[in-house]
C-alpha cells in the first residue's frame, strides 16, 4: 500500500533524483492535493453533516463540488500538471474568495484572504515566475482590505457560515499551510538536495577529471597549447609558455608568438603538420609546430618541439658541406689550391692582363720518396705541408701558388721581362733549404722547370711547358727553362718510349755479352749488355734504360734481360760451358715483389742459377741508402747470388755504406782505368780501392781496359778480373761460343773466380753472415 502510494506520489529514489520540472511538479502536485483531500475529508464530512442538520444544502453542494473538483484535478494532473495547477490555483482562489464573501463574520472572511496568500507560492511551484509576481501583486488588494480592516459589503444573502466554521477554517488553514505546503516544499527540497548532492559528486568527478587532464596537459612531456579557431591561445602549459616567452597564458595570438620559417600566407598556419617556426621573442629558437587534434569546441591542440639543437646541427652540417665544397678546390695537406683550381685562378689572371709577362714554374721536391721510406709516409706528408707553408709565406701575396700533384708545385707571377732572371733567382733562394720536423732536420733539394710567356697562353699550356722543361731536370737543383726544341725532343722521347715498350712486349731486345778476363786473358765470365735496334739504329743502352726507369717500366725490361740471360746460360749448360753472366739491375725492379719472386723461383728451377747469374748494381744507386732494397739484396746474397757494386767511384757512397752492402764484387769505373798511367792521383785511387776491396774480401773488376799498358798496369796492381774493348767488345752470345769451346778444351779445370778463390772460404763465409744495417 505504502509502495503504491509512494509510486503514485513519485517518491521513489529515481523520482526523487529526477530534476526534470514536469516530473517533480507532478509529484508535488499530487502530494499537495492528495494530502489536502485526505485531511480535509474530516472537515468536509463534519461540515456537510452539520449543514444537513441545518438544512444548508448549498454548503454541502459547495464543499462536495469543491472536493470533487480537487479529485478531478488530481486525475487531470496525469495529463497536464500545469493545467491542473492552474485549476488548483483557481480552486484555491475560489475557496478563498468564497470564504471572504460568503461569511457574515468578517473575522472568518479574513481567513479566506489567508488562502489567497498561498497563491504565489503555488504558482511558484508550477508556473513561470511571472505568475508568482502577478499573484503577489494581486494579493495587495486583499491585503489592503485587511489593512483597513473593513468588511466587504454583503452583496448576497448567501452564507456558508456554520456553527463550527471557526474550527473548519482554522483546521483547513492549519492543514494547508502546516502540512500540504510543507510536504510539497519538502518534496522539492528533497529533489533539490539529492540533485545538489549528485551535482556535487559530478562536480567532484569533473574536477578530478579536469585535474587529470590539466596534469596531462601540463606534464605530457611536450610543450602543449590549446588555441581557439582564430589562433588565440586559450591555454598553454609551462613548457610552451617558456618556449614562447609568454607572461600570461591567454589573450595572445599565435601570430604574436610564432613565425613560420618559410613565408606562409595561410592565416591559420598552425593547422599545418610539422611546420618549422621561429619563436618571435627569441628568434634564435627554432620550433617544430605540430597540430595534434581539433576539439569538439573547435579548439586546436598544438605541440611545440624545440629543435634548436637539431637546427644548429643541420646548420653545422650544411656549413661543413659548404666547407667540403670549398675544400674540393684546396689541397687538405698543404691548404694550397689544387692543380685544377690553380689553373682556374691562373686563367682568370691571364685573361685580366693578357699583355703582361708571366713567369710560370713547376717546383719538384727531390728525394721525398726516399724520405717516405726512411721515416714513414706521414713524415713525408708533414714535410710537404711545412714546405708549402714556409714557401707560401715567402712569396708575394699576389703570386699564384698551388700543389699540382704529389711533390710538384705550380707558381705563376707577373714579371717585367728584363727582371725575369733576377726574379727566378730570388724564387730559388726563397725555397727552404732545410726544414725542421720534430727533432729531424731535413735538407731539401729541388728541380725547377719554368717558362716565360705573355698572357695569351692558357694556364694549362704554361704549366705544360714547365712540365716539359722539368722533364729535362735530371739532377737535383736543376733549373731548366722551357725551350721549343724541348717540346720536340719530348715528343720524340714519348715516341721512343712507346716504341721501347712495344719492343719489350715483342721481346725484340738483344743481349750482347762482354767478357771479363783474368790477368792471363782467360775468359772468366761475361757482362750482359742490352741492345735495342730501332728503325735500323742502335739506341744507346744508357738512354733507353734511363727511359724505362723514368717511365716506370724498368721491371719489364729487366725481366726480359733476366729471361734472355737465363736462356743463354741454359743453352751453355747444355754445351757444358760453365761461365757466369752478370746482368745489370737498376734497383727498383728488385723492390717489385713479382720480379723478386720470379728471380727466386727461377733459381729453384735452375739449380746452377745462383752460381752462374751475377747481379750488378751501380754504386750511385740509392741501394746503399735504401733499407728495403738493402734487405732484398742481402736475401739474394744469402741465397747464393753474387752481387757486384758497379761503376765504383762514380757515386758518393761512404765507406761504412760500402762495408754494409751485401756485395762480393767491386767493379771499378772505367774513368779510373782511362787515367792509367798518366794521372797519378787517379792511379792512387785505384791502388787504395784495391786495398779496400781486399780488406772487405771483395773481388775486383777493372772496367774499360782498352790498352795493353792499362792491362799490364792493372795486372801488376793485382786486379784479378779485367773487362774492356782490349779483351772483347760486347757481342751476341753465339759469337763467343767458338772461343769458349776452345778455352774449355785447353783449360777444362778452370772455375769462375770467386771470393773463395781469392781469399779462401772462411773470408767468403764471413762476408755472407754480415748483418744488414739498421735504417
Ligand atoms: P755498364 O754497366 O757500366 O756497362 C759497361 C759499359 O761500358 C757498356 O756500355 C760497355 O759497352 C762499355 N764498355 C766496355 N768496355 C769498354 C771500353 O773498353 N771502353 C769504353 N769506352 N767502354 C767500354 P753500354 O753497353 O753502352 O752500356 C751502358 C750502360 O747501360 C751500362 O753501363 C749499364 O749501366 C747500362 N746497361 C746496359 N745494359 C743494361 C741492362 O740490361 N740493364 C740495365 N739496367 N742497364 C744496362
Ligand atoms: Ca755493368
Ligand atoms: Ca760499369
Amino acid at each position: 500500500m505504502l509502495a503504491v502510494l509512494r509510486r503514485y506520489l513519485k517518491l521513489e529514489p529515481a523520482d526523487l533524483d529526477n530534476a526534470r520540472p514536469a516530473d517533480w511538479q507532478l509529484s508535488v502536485f499530487r502530494i499537495m492535493v492528495l494530502s489536502g483531500l485526505l485531511l480535509v475529508l474530516v472537515v468536509i464530512i463534519h461540515s456537510s453533516w452539520t449543514a444537513w442538520q441545518l438544512g444548508a444544502y448549498h454548503i454541502i453542494a459547495l464543499t462536495a463540488g469543491f472536493y470533487l473538483a480537487l479529485l478531478a484535478l488530481l486525475r487531470w494532473s496525469e495529463r497536464s500538471v500545469r493545467a491542473s495547477a492552474v485549476g488548483f490555483l483557481l480552486l484555491v482562489f475560489a475557496a478563498g474568495t468564497s470564504i471572504l464573501l460568503f461569511n457574515k463574520d468578517f473575522s472568518y472572511g479574513k481567513l479566506g484572504i489567508v488562502f489567497l496568500y498561498a497563491l504565489p507560492t503555488i504558482a511558484l511551484f508550477f508556473l513561470p515566475l511571472r505568475w508568482m509576481f502577478a499573484l503577489i501583486a494581486f494579493n495587495c488588494l486583499p491585503f489592503t482590505f485587511l489593512l483597513f480592516n473593513q468588511p466587504l459589503p454583503q452583496l448576497t444573502n448567501f452564507s456558508i457560515t456554520l456553527p463550527a466554521t471557526n474550527a473548519y477554517l482554522h483546521g483547513l488553514i492549519f492543514l494547508f499551510f502546516n502540512l500540504c505546503m510543507p510536504l510539497a516544499a519538502a518534496r522539492i527540497i528533497r529533489t533539490l538536495q539529492r540533485h545538489s548532492a549528485r551535482w556535487q559528486q559530478a562536480h567532484k568527478e569533473l574536477q578530478q577529471s579536469h585535474d587529470f587532464y590539466e596534469e596531462l596537459f601540463e606534464h605530457n612531456g611536450e610543450a602543449t597549447l590549446l588555441v581557439s579557431s582564430n589562433g588565440r591561445v586559450v591555454k598553454a602549459n609551462t613548457r610552451a609558455r617558456k618556449l614562447l616567452c609568454m607572461d600570461s597564458e591567454t589573450n595572445q595570438n599565435l601570430h604574436q608568438l610564432l613565425q613560420p620559417e618559410q613565408p606562409n600566407k595561410d592565416a591559420c598556419f598552425w593547422l599545418a603538420q610539422d611546420l618549422p617556426c621561429i619563436a618571435r621573442h627569441q628568434p634564435q629558437r627554432h620550433l617544430q609546430l605540430k597540430h595534434m587534434i581539433k576539439t569538439r569546441q573547435q579548439h586546436h591542440v598544438l605541440q611545440l618541439q624545440d629543435v634548436t639543437n637539431l637546427h644548429q646541427l643541420q646548420q653545422a652540417l650544411s656549413d661543413r658541406q659548404q666547407q667540403e665544397a670549398l675544400w674540393q678546390h684546396y689541397d687538405r695537406l698543404t691548404c694550397l689550391p689544387k692543380g685544377s683550381h690553380l689553373r682556374e685562378q691562373a686563367d682568370q689572371l691571364l685573361q685580366r692582363q693578357p699583355k703582361a709577362m708571366y713567369l710560370c714554374l713547376i717546383i719538384r721536391l727531390c728525394h721525398i720518396k726516399t724520405l717516405n721510406q726512411q721515416f714513414g709516409y706521414e713524415f713525408g706528408s708533414q714535410l710537404l705541408a711545412l714546405f708549402a707553408q714556409q714557401f707560401r709565406q715567402r712569396l708575394q701575396p699576389d703570386a699564384l701558388f698551388g700543389r699540382l700533384r704529389g711533390v710538384k708545385f705550380g707558381l705563376l707571377l707577373t714579371v717585367e721581362s728584363q727582371e725575369a732572371t733576377a726574379l727566378l733567382e730570388a724564387i730559388r733562394l726563397q725555397l727552404p733549404e732545410q726544414l725542421q720536423l720534430g727533432n729531424q732536420t731535413v735538407s731539401l733539394r729541388y728541380q725547377i722547370g719554368y717558362c716565360l710567356a705573355e698572357g695569351q697562353l692558357a694556364a694549362e699550356e704554361l704549366l705544360e711547358r714547365c712540365e716539359i722543361a722539368l722533364e729535362q731536370a735530371h739532377q737535383p737543383d736543376s733549373v731548366v727553362p722551357f725551350a721549343p726544341e724541348l717540346a720536340a725532343e719530348l715528343e720524340q722521347e714519348y715516341y721512343l718510349v712507346n716504341a721501347l715498350q712495344e719492343a719489350i712486349r715483342q721481346r725484340a731486345l738483344q743481349l750482347f755479352l762482354q767478357p771479363k778476363v783474368d790477368g792471363d786473358r782467360r775468359i772468366r765470365g761475361f757482362e750482359a749488355l742490352c741492345r735495342w735496334q730501332h728503325q735500323g739504329q742502335w739506341i744507346a743502352p744508357d738512354k733507353f734504360v734511363a727511359l724505362a726507369l723514368q717511365h716506370g717500366f724498368i721491371k719489364e725490361l729487366s725481366a726480359l734481360v733476366l729471361e734472355l740471360a737465363i736462356g743463354i746460360l741454359d743453352d751453355w749448360q747444355q754445351q757444358q760451358l760453365d761461365y757466369p753472366i752478370a746482368i745489370n739491375l737498376a734497383g727498383p725492379e728488385l723492390l717489385d715483389d713479382q720480379f723478386f719472386a720470379g728471380l727466386l723461383s727461377q733459381s729453384a728451377y735452375y739449380p746452377w742459377l745462383t752460381r752462374l747469374l751475377q747481379l750488378e748494381l751501380t754504386e750511385t744507386h740509392f741501394a746503399v741508402q735504401q733499407h728495403a732494397l738493402h734487405v732484398r739484396l742481402k736475401a739474394l746474397s744469402q741465397y747464393g747470388f753474387s752481387i757486384a757494386i758497379d761503376d765504383f767511384g762514380t757515386g758518393h757512397a761512404s765507406l761504412s755504406q760500402l762495408v754494409e752492402m751485401p756485395a762480393d764484387t767491386l767493379k771499378i769505373d772505367r774513368r779510373f782505368v782511362a787515367a792509367i798511367p798518366h794521372h797519378k792521383s787517379q792511379v792512387k785511387v785505384l791502388h787504395t780501392t784495391l786495398q779496400l776491396a781486399r780488406a772487405l774480401n771483395l773481388v775486383t773488376v777493372a772496367e774499360g781496359v782498352e790498352t795493353e799498358v792499362q792491362h799490364k798496369f792493372l795486372a801488376r796492381l793485382g786486379f784479378p778480373l779485367l773487362q774492356g774493348y782490349l779483351f772483347g767488345k760486347p757481342a751476341p752470345a753465339d759469337s763467343w761460343l767458338e772461343t769458349l769451346h776452345q778455352q774449355q778444351t785447353v783449360q777444362s779445370q778452370l772455375s769462375p773466380i770467386s771470393v773463395a778463390d781469392l781469399y779462401g772460404p772462411a773470408a767468403m763465409r764471413a762476408r755472407l753472415t754480415q748483418t744488414a744495417p739498421t735504417p
